[in-house]
């Protein structure tokens, strides 16, 4: 834990204590008789979400989801499945009756953010099209049935959204799409850009949340793609190693005390004046060692996106042996028509330690143009590392 950061909403002590409890009695950690506030609680994990959105679930099945397993194991749960919907819709309503949603997400392999907006369409009263991921050069070929439906809103990941996007463009623009609910992923400048260029003055509705604790922050069209809002009857703990999470009250789908979530978060303003708004900084795992100089993926995806002529960027780590997050390599993937060299000069400029390391050790400091960044099979996403293991 590092220094007190700013805990982000609020909710009564006797309410955590209640699901502490709950929580204990699903096989989580016990309560401290003297607990009196939160930092006495212990913190969670995945083992205490799986067993107690089991537990609660027990009267009315659930589907099981899971998140993770880019790296690390896989984090399981089961999701009642009302998911959440009815506290959700009590601040957040992106879709009404009369509307037709196109739901990029990925379907299958217990992803859970195709399910939810399947049911999310549902409860709206809205029609909805289960379609996943669709390629630029798919969309031509759909644009006149989309347009003959009158499909207006459309919900993915904002690779998917920038797929989708791109499509429209190439396929000579005159898309009928006025809404976009998107998640899962940041917004770079990139998709972001293709996205205005495609659909002009859309209204964007983001969520920020978990597959294990399914919604708990979201913005409006208001709010802008980097502030989302803590929904109500939770309290979010920002720490260097991942917020902590916890909710009281019934209606989520899973209780959570202290949760630990993969995201560092922290307090922020929104120009839209709803409280307790919140920006994510990035995952908590970010930081990597290259031979003993510490660096930021996320600062050093920045500064390559920050040169002219690069669109996206991801890094691409080789593991060396020993410490967890320790890399013998790195080296930046880059799309766009800026060159190489450029890019490892501003790199090497920005990151004195990068200098030094790649000074002593010519290879370890790579950069590459690609025609096409590495995504995830499973969500379609593109993370902003792969890791390599070393050869044997
Ligand atoms: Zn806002």
């Amino acid at each position: 834990m590092t220094a007190a950061a700013t805990v982000i909403g609020m909710v009564p002590w006797s309410g955590l204590l209640d699901q502490a409890r709950l929580i204990a009695a699903s096989g989580g950690p016990a309560v401290p008789a003297d607990a009196t506030r939160l930092a006495d609680l212990a913190i969670t994990g995945p083992d205490e979400i799986l067993a107690v959105s089991r537990a609660v679930t027990r009267s009315g099945g659930g589907v099981l989801m899971s998140s993770g397993g880019t790296t690390g194991r896989p984090k399981l749960t089961f999701v009642a499945y009302h998911q959440g919907l009815d506290r959700l819709l009590r601040q957040w309503r992106p879709l009404g009756a009369g509307d037709f949603l196109l739901n990029l997400f990925t379907p299958g392999r217990l992803w859970a953010s195709h399910y939810y907006m399947q049911a999310l369409a549902q409860r709206s009263g809205s029609d909805v099209a289960p379609f996943g991921p669709i390629a630029p050069d798919e969309v031509g070929e759909w644009l006149p049935t989309l347009r003959r439906l009158r499909v207006n809103a459309v919900a993915g990941t904002p690779t998917a959204l920038a797929d989708f996007a791109r499509g429209v463009l190439d396929a000579g623009g005159g898309s009928p799409i006025e809404k976009i609910i998107w998640m899962a992923e940041p917004w770079t400048e990139e998709k972001a850009t293709v996205v205005r260029e495609a659909f002009g003055p859309v209204r964007l509705w983001g969520n920020y949340g978990s597959v294990e604790t399914y919604v708990i922050a979201t913005g409006t069209p208001e709010c802008g793609t980097s502030v989302l809002h803590l929904m109500p009857d939770q309290v979010l703990e920002p720490d260097d190693d991942g917020a902590l999470l916890s909710r009281v009250g019934d209606g989520w789908t899973v209780p959570t005390v202290r949760y630990r979530l993969g995201d560092r978060v922290a307090a922020q303003r929104c120009a839209c004046g709803r409280p307790d708004g919140l920006r994510v900084l990035g995952r908590a795992d970010d930081a990597i060692k290259l031979h003993g100089a510490l660096v930021g993926i996320g600062m050093v995806l920045e500064v390559v996106r920050g040169e002219p002529g690069v669109r996206d960027a991801q890094l691409v780590l080789t593991r060396a042996p020993g410490e967890r997050h320790s890399v013998s390599r790195v080296t930046v993937h880059f799309t766009g028509d800026a060159t190489a060299d450029a890019v490892r000069q501003r790199l090497l400029r920005q990151f004195f330690d990068l200098g030094v390391v790649a000074g002593h050790q010519p290879g370890a400091v790579a950069v590459e143009r690609v025609a096409r960044l590495h995504r995830v099979d499973r969500t379609n996403k593109i993370p902003p590392m792969i890791w390599l293991e070393p050869a044997a």
